[in-house]
């Protein structure tokens, strides 16, 4: 199986899984009892931290609670937002994922004031119109670093000080879920007005169930799940260690991994290839500041999700854009955001690579490609 959809969940490494093994086998304790000390099922929880607070640069390990991954971190910050504020703006961008779209909707059924930004032709956000957007009132603001379909990255400095200069006491959070592994993230240089940051294991290498938020210090949370004083009293429940030994673990891999810049170069052969076999082909973000995995594309007159099940039908998957909302018929939110027209982007295929990806599988997928549109299956 040739595997492209590293956007959609990455393979855990060996050195991953056997740093989950122990807290399955020998070690499964409670972490929150008397004795963790005594049987190191406390580790896991310390080490995800401390490798946490390595990787993005935090203040201290203390900053980051643990949760299920992104969607109930993202899902989280909005409900504790919306405990601590009676009313009020939240601004989001107009291409994030549905995890936080989704609850700042209900919210805004709820009586608070929500404003979508919109991004550019290349999926960068309009800074102009968050300038305008930024009131007195405004509470909170969520800006993606790196978009799940398109990979276009934000750019969270420029965010970070406009909403430092026009709404000081509104919160800044960015979900780094897609970003976190790929691009060097430094909270306190570059990233320094970032409140809250959003991440998750399974994206870079990582066990699935596992995440957390960044919380900068002095920010204040709501409880989410109660019962137990795990996770400083904000998520209750108990612990999952080998997920966190996991995380840990992954965490510990990113950040002395130098590979990123070998899988750009491999995404831009492959886009030059693809475009050299179907001149029509239109690469979504290409001339702006992107992840360097990721490859957005459309092929007028072809559906997605048709080719990605031919593609897999011969052991090759990729994705159609954001896992999350695959099985719906409509194309990918951000694409139609950039202003690609429905009809063609309807034929949009996500191409998303890790540093296990090999030039000889992106040669076969172009291959594939190219049989497929000699078929006359792709209409050029
Ligand atoms: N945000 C973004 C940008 C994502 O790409 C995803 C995963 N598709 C999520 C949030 C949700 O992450 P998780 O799978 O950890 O719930």
């Amino acid at each position: 199986m040739i595997y492209l959809d590293n956007n959609a969940t990455t393979k855990p490494t060996t050195r991953v899984v056997e740093a989950m093994l122990p807290y399955l086998t020998d070690c499964y304790f409670n972490a929150s009892t008397s004795t963790a000390a005594l049987t190191g099922a406390d580790k896991p929880r310390r080490e995800a931290a401390a490798a946490m607070a390595k990787l993005l640069n935090a203040e201290e390990p203390e900053c980051f609670a643990f949760t299920s991954g992104a969607t109930e971190s993202n899902n989280w910050i909005l409900s504790s937002l919306a405990k601590r504020n009676k009313a009020g703006r939240i601004v989001i961008s107009a291409v994030e994922h549905v995890s936080i779209a989704e609850p700042a909707a209900d919210l805004a059924r709820a009586g608070f004031d929500l404003v979508e930004v919109q991004v550019d032709g290349q999926g960068s956000l309009r800074l102009d119109a968050l300038a305008k957007a930024l009131s007195d009132n405004t509470i909170l603001v969520s800006v993606m670093g790196a978009n799940h379909e398109t990979g276009a990255l934000q750019p969270i400095a420029a965010i970070g000080a406009l909403v430092r200069e026009r709404s000081p006491s509104a919160l800044f959070h960015t979900d780094a879920t897609q970003a976190v592994g790929k691009i060097p993230i430094d909270l306190q240089r570059g990233w320094q007005e970032v409140d809250l940051l959003s991440f998750s294991a399974h994206k870079f290498h990582g066990p699935k169930g596992i995440g957390g938020v960044y919380i900068r210090p002095g920010i204040q949370m709501e409880p989410m799940l109660r019962g137990g004083e795990q996770e400083a009293g904000m998520r209750a429940g108990t612990t999952n260690t080998s997920a966190l030994a996991g995380l840990a673990a992954a965490a510990d891999e990113v950040f002395h991994e130098v590979g990123m810049n070998s899988v750009a170069k491999l995404r831009d052969a492959f886009e030059t290839d693809l475009v050299a076999v179907i001149p029509s082909t239109l690469i979504h973000s290409r001339n702006t500041n992107r992840l360097p995995n990721t490859s957005c594309f459309s092929i007028p007159g072809e559906t997605g999700e048709d080719l990605a099940q031919e593609l897999a039908g011969q052991g090759i998957l990729i994705g159609t854009g954001s896992a999350c909302s695959s099985g719906a018929s409509h194309p990918p939110k951000t694409v139609l955001a950039i202003g690609v027209d429905h009809s063609i982007a309807r034929g949009t295929l996500r191409v998303s690579l890790s540093v296990l990806t090999t030039a000889a599988e992106l040669t076969q997928l172009v291959r594939c490609l190219k049989q497929l549109s000699m078929k006359g299956r792709i209409t050029e």
